[in-house]
């Protein structure tokens, strides 16, 4: 090997947060929010020019999900509180049934207005941001985190923060200062397939739903026509069979995902479509990046081609943009106190550290194949612990979003953004707690996180609770994606008496 020898360099350090939050997607806001609302002097760091990791960057839609079966608001606070606002700038039709995949609701919004969403609410709370801004190093010293180097048109510069918490999805943080991780599946370390999410725009929103009545035995669970009318904000998906005959005609990108799934948004003709798809990628390597980069937009291109040709309402679609960078589904997990497992997901289990819920299904897309593993979702809710925050051997780090201590399954179902802002939202609490009461991350009173997590308008179970919801029929199953006659779950068709 080749190498460059690197000089010791004095680097200027330029800010002093109590908490320093690295990464401003949906983890990074709930936490930097969180903390600056329980009084800690916050400053964010992200990479591009704007916040919302994969809810703006990788364009990803919709957010995934806020209601068990029976239609109970399983996550609130800081996320629900997003969805809300949106909903008053009518950038979002607010929570509405999913009938893609059988979760409760689905929360669909315009990629832009969460961009304004998110800013005021930051402002709001008092949150310093340094956008442009790319983590690149950490020193710890005696297991504290003692110095963080950043990289920007600035230069390279140095933050000293009290409490760091790494929301970079991909535990850069962690990584860096040599805290333990894995990668993948336990198996063999293979991580979930990417995927370039992009919009489409231009289609016929009336020829499109006299085309899904016309064809509902290509869609799963072939919707009524009650179903296409009433959904604020339809979703699709299926047509398996005819992309399995496309792809031997060469029509349909070979290595996409073979199925079409996509999620109306509150712009007229325009969806959100998650249909590319490049297995064997690591989101950490950067050549892997590249290639993925590249491969996907192709594929982006092809999958629109095929729309237009067989899907009614498609015929003057375009693609009207793609996401800044490729969504990365999974990378590193760290190593934490606690690993959660597939059990705790769905056993529903509470635990006496939960500081936040989650309710998506376990959702595998696979390493390698087709077939996706799904667990039915909204019928477990269950608890993350707070030890699954924490990085073996550092006392001044937590981590919140996708990359927390949890197996290749267990991660199936916590990765979604609804799941991570509440994450983010327990780590920024507890970061607080840390700083005002200059503890360790591991000493914190997580009794008091939960009293302020609740006061602050955040849903926790109890142990009672839990007992009731425990659904034991729950395995993972693997579903195929094509018209079959499961019914869904429409928590609020129920509501409504309907
Ligand atoms: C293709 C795809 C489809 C998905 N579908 C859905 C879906 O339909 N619904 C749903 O709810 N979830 C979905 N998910 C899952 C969800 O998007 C992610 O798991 C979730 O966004 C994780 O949140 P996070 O805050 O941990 O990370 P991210 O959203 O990835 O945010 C991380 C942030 O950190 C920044 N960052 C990273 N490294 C650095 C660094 N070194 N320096 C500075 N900044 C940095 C990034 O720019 C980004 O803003 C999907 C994911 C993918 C990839």
């Amino acid at each position: 090997m080749n190498y460059i020898e690197e000089s010791t360099r004095r680097i200027p350090v330029m800010a002093e947060p109590d908490v320093l939050v690295v990464g401003g997607g949906p983890a990074g806001i709930g936490a930097a929010v969180a903390a600056a609302r329980n009084g800690a002097k916050v400053l964010l760091l992200e990479r591009y020019g704007f916040v919302g990791g994969n809810l703006t960057v990788a364009m990803v839609n919709p957010m995934f999900t806020f209601h068990d079966v029976n239609g109970n608001q399983v996550i609130r606070g800081v996320a629900g509180e997003v969805v809300d606002r949106l909903v008053k700038k009518t950038v979002s039709p607010g929570h509405v049934t999913d009938l893609t995949f059988d979760n409760a609701s689905m929360s669909p919004f315009d990629p832009e207005g969460m961009k304004l969403v998110l800013f005021e609410m930051l402002k709001e709370a008092g949150v310093e941001l340094m956008l442009h801004t790319t983590f690149s190093d950490a020193y710890a010293e005696e297991g504290r985190i003692v110095g963080v180097i950043v990289e920007s048109k600035s230069g390279r510069q140095a933050i000293r923060a009290k409490t760091v918490i790494d929301c970079s999805a991909d535990a850069d943080v962690a990584a860096r200062i040599g805290a333990p991780f894995v990668k993948g599946r336990e198996s063999d370390g293979a991580m979930q397939p990417v995927t370039l999410f992009y919009r489409v725009a231009g289609v016929d929103m009336g020829r499109l739903k006299a085309w899904m009545k016309a064809n509902r035995h290509l869609l799963k669970d072939s919707p009524t026509d009650e179903e296409i009318d009433s959904q604020s904000a339809l979703a699709f998906l299926g047509m398996k069979e005819i992309i399995q005959a496309a792809v031997e005609r060469g029509e349909y990108p070979k290595d996409a995902a073979p199925r079409i799934l996509m999620y109306e948004l509150p712009r007229e003709g325009q969806f959100a479509v998650n249909c590319t798809r490049l297995q064997g990628i690591d989101g950490t390597n950067v050549l892997d990046l590249t290639r993925a980069e590249i491969e996907t937009r192709h594929q982006a291109w092809a999958v629109t081609e095929f729309m237009k040709r067989h899907i009614g309402g498609f015929e003057d679609a375009y693609v009207l943009d793609t996401g800044v960078q490729v969504g990365i589904r999974e990378t590193r997990h760290i190593v934490g106190d606690y690993t959660m497992t597939e059990e705790d997901v769905l056993n529903s289990r509470a635990f006496e550290d939960g500081i936040a819920c989650g309710t998506f299904a376990i959702d595998i897309h696979p390493p390698e194949g087709e077939q996706q593993v799904f667990t039915g979702s909204g019928k477990a809710v269950y608890e993350i612990p707070y030890r699954s925050l924490l990085p073996q051997g550092v006392d001044n780090l937590l981590v919140a979003g996708r990359c927390i201590s949890a197996t290749h399954n267990a991660f199936g179902s916590v990765r979604v953004m609804a799941t991570a802002m509440g994450i983010g939202q327990g780590a920024g609490t507890a970061a607080a707690l840390a700083v005002r009461q200059g503890l360790k991350t591991r000493k914190v009173p997580v009794a008091e996180v939960r009293r302020l997590l609740i006061e602050q308008g955040q849903y926790l179970l109890d142990a009672e609770g839990v007992k009731e919801r425990r659904d034991a029929g729950l395995r993972l199953t693997k579903i195929d994606g094509s018209g079959n006659t499961a019914s869904h779950h429409n928590p609020f068709a129920r509501k409504s008496g309907s």
